[in-house]
């Protein structure tokens, strides 16, 4: 462990910290000396899954590495705070398990939740009735999960993409998460549904393509998340038929989502960024840059990546006195390029040098 260390943090403000049992203390040391670099708390990826390393593994590949493995990857990366977004079991809540030197913070998702014909067939393990849906939800919100995730729309053939439940099922599941201490996430990528899991009271809107304006102003009056996943969503663009109605639909949601980005910040939304395997583990500074030439630009983009997931779990300062010893220490000034985030130079995790590269 590092006795003590100086750094630089974005607004150019210097700091001398000791380093006590993993934890920032009082002190002029410069074991450590940092002030080369610019020094960031550390980055959030929103929308993980741990579970898997990519699309095709979660339908059934063999997967190529393990949830720890994939964990350490997010750490070393400089991603201390992961939301992970579910699995098709609960198996990868194990990581919960694992030393904060070889994980990030989690707050965890279970097993994703949809009802049948309302996602990928027989993958998940909570492919379950509707009249079922609050039992499943009570199952997942009393285990070591801190997020109940949902399916909240998904194409039926012949159709296009519907809605997987009514107003009044997810207030109930709502109820039920927030009674166990839990929060809920919802996927969504078709019109209509996003404004009835605003105003159903859930958590998280997850991709979110078709929020309006007043959802916006209702999500972000009660502080709630949006994930945009603005690079995994372009993928299933990219991949659905050209000129198809799918695609025509999605082109236009993409666009809607980039339109609201700079405004949802304004109404208070803690607007995210997320990997949700359309990047790799660790590289959340990809979407992070993308969100700010899609329009929430680079100040919102760097604060989105390093601030706005810590606030919104409840994080404190993460320089002061008593906060864990994490820093992520970048070359140049991160403000004005964002490209330096995706190769940190120095990665301090609890007083434990993971990364150096200076
Ligand atoms: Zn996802």
């Amino acid at each position: 462990m590092v006795g003590s260390v100086a750094f630089r943090t974005v607004n150019g403000q210097e700091h001398q910290r000791s380093i006590v049992d993993g934890r920032f203390g009082p002190g002029d040391g410069t074991d450590l000396d940092l002030r080369a670099l610019v020094a960031l708390p550390g980055f959030t990826d929103a929308h993980g899954h741990l579970a898997n390393d990519s699309l095709d593994d979660y339908l059934g590949a063999p997967p190529t590495s393990t949830p720890t493995e994939r964990a350490f990857a997010q750490l070393r990366s400089g991603v201390f705070l992961v939301y992970d977004k579910g699995g098709a079991t609960r198996g990868h809540l194990a990581v919960l398990d694992e030393d904060p030197l070889r994980r990030p913070d989690l707050e965890m998702a279970g097993s994703i939740i949809h009802p049948p014909g309302g996602y990928y067939p027989g993958v998940s393990d909570r492919e379950s009735d509707v009249a079922d849906l609050v039992a499943v939800a009570t199952e997942e919100a009393t285990g070591p999960a801190k997020w109940v995730k949902l399916i909240g729309d998904w194409p039926r053939p012949g159709i296009g993409a519907i809605p997987n439940y009514e107003d009044h099922d997810l207030a109930r599941v709502v109820a039920t998460a927030h009674g166990a201490g839990c929060r809920v996430a919802i996927h969504t990528a078709a019109p209509g549904t996003p404004s009835m899991a605003v105003r159903a009271g859930v958590d998280s809107i997850e991709h979110g393509l078709f929020l309006s304006q007043d959802d916006i102003e209702a999500l972000g009056a009660r502080g709630g998340a949006w994930v945009p996943t603005l690079i995994a969503m372009g993928a299933i663009r990219d991949s659905l038929r050209a000129g198809s109605s799918g695609q025509i639909l999605f082109d236009a949601g993409i666009r809607n989502a980039a339109s609201l980005l700079s405004d949802a910040v304004d109404a208070g939304v803690h607007v995210l960024p997320g990997t949700d395997l359309a990047v790799p583990h660790g590289r959340v500074a990809q979407e992070a840059i993308a969100m700010a030439g899609a329009g929430l630009g680079a100040a919102r983009a760097l604060e989105s990546l390093t601030s706005t997931g810590r606030t919104y779990a409840g994080l404190g300062d993460p320089w002061a006195l008593g906060a864990p010893a994490d820093l992520v220490a970048v070359a140049g000034d991160p403000a004005e390029d964002l490209t330096t985030l995706l190769d940190p130079v120095l990665v301090l995790r609890h007083g434990h040098v993971l990364v150096d590269r200076r």
